[in-house]
């Protein structure tokens, strides 16, 4: 398959595209969560902060050994949605301690606050990310104040350096490791057909994909074998990296409205609508096409459903506590707030795609 498209892609036209390389180190190792003092010479700091959220603190303290005399301490302060005032208070916390960067150990959360602190003080981040979600490959910071979420895009959040340590996903639980690669695959799948899609994020795509539909079943029988959780988190940086590279559209956005509007778990949104977005789009979206093939299916929204099905996600939002009086309302704040797509919509449209989804039904070809 991987052949096949690379030959393919050597035929055809290029159309005119802008690639931007964000600049930033990764390490890809097994036990690489020992070499974070290393990354601390490299990226030029002294004195690291640990961040986590409370669930993750064993995780972090064995890092704050691990930099010894450089570790400024350990803050388990991080929540999902990073709110401002979280990040208030770690910020108080890092100039007390005379820290110079921090160290994420963690999913989206613990990378967001980090994020969130380095937008506002001269504290660059290494990241050590435990979840698929792939923030620690991207420019975008999501933060929530008085109920409301944002999403800004700066270069000043970016980690300096990334630590693929695969140990420390071993202990994601199954249900969460299988919703967030899930969320991962959605980076690929929108970078695919995003405004600012170009040939180099969609060869990242396709390999990640492929990788993480192969691996996901295998984690989602043995959370612990080793090898497949190497190769999700391996699709995981790369689904990352096309999301940092490409952006994304329709479904994204959905995604931080029916979150931000019913407080809805963030992977799990992903995985229930994305089977449905994807499907909506790939009218108009043929370099979705390749991803039926690679999932096996007839189409890809059927693809990614019986994906989703397989490895034991949610398939619906009515099971992840959307309330069904909030689907007209979930279409009338994202139709009230446009954005690129590649296939226009209306807004009955978004009502009847988010109506399937609080169902739970598998997507028409
Ligand atoms: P998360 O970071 O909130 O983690 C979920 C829970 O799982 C937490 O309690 C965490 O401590 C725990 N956990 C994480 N890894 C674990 C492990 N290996 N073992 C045991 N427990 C573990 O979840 P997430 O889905 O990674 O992140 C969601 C957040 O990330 C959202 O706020 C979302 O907006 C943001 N996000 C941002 C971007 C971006 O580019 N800015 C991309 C994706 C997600």
């Amino acid at each position: 398959m991987s052949t096949q498209r690379r030959i393919a892609g050597r035929g055809g036209e290029i159309e005119p595209f802008v690639y931007t390389a964000l600049p930033l180190r990764v390490r890809f190792e097994q036990g690489g969560r020992s070499c974070v003092k290393d990354e601390l010479s490299a990226i030029g700091r002294t004195r690291a902060m640990v961040l986590s959220t409370p669930e993750q603190i064993a995780h972090a303290e064995e890092v704050s050994a691990a930099l010894g005399d450089a570790s400024a301490g350990v803050l388990p302060l991080a929540t999902m949605h990073t709110p401002v005032d979280v990040t208030e208070k770690a910020l108080i916390a890092i100039e007390d301690s005379a820290a110079d960067c921090t160290v994420a150990v963690g999913g989206g959360s613990t990378i967001g606050l980090a994020k969130a602190i380095a937008l506002r003080a001269d504290v660059p981040q290494i990241a050590l990310p435990t979840t698929y979600a792939g923030s620690e490959m991207t420019t975008i910071l999501g933060q929530t104040e008085n109920g409301v979420k944002t999403t800004l895009k700066d270069p000043k959040v970016l980690p300096a350096s990334v630590i693929y340590d695969v140990d420390y996903t071993l202990t994601l639980p199954a249900g969460i490791s299988a919703t967030s690669g899930m969320n991962a695959i959605a980076h690929a799948i929108e970078a695919l057909y995003a405004q600012e899609k170009n040939p180099i994020s969609n060869l990242l795509c396709l390999d990640a994909i492929e990788t993480l539909a192969e691996s996901l079943p295998i984690i989602a029988e043995n959370p612990q074998n080793v090898e497949a959780r190497q190769r999700a988190q391996y699709g995981a940086f790369l689904c990352g990296m096309a999301l940092g590279s490409a952006g994304m559209a329709l479904h994204h956005k959905l995604c931080h409205t029916l979150g931000g509007r019913f407080n809805l778990p963030h992977a799990d949104t992903h995985t229930v609508v994305l089977p449905h977005a994807a499907g909506f789009n790939a009218v108009a979206a043929p370099e979705l096409k390749p991803v039926s093939k690679i999932l096996g299916a007839e189409s890809v929204g059927g693809g990614l459903w019986d994906l989703a099905k397989r490895i034991g996600a949610p398939l619906s939002l009515s099971e992840i506590g959307m309330p069904e009086h909030g689907i007209d309302e979930a279409a009338d704040l994202a139709i009230g707030n446009p954005y690129w797509n590649p296939r226009p919509f209306v807004r009955n449209d978004i009502a009847d795609l988010i109506g399937r989804a609080f169902a739970g039904e598998r997507p028409k070809t």
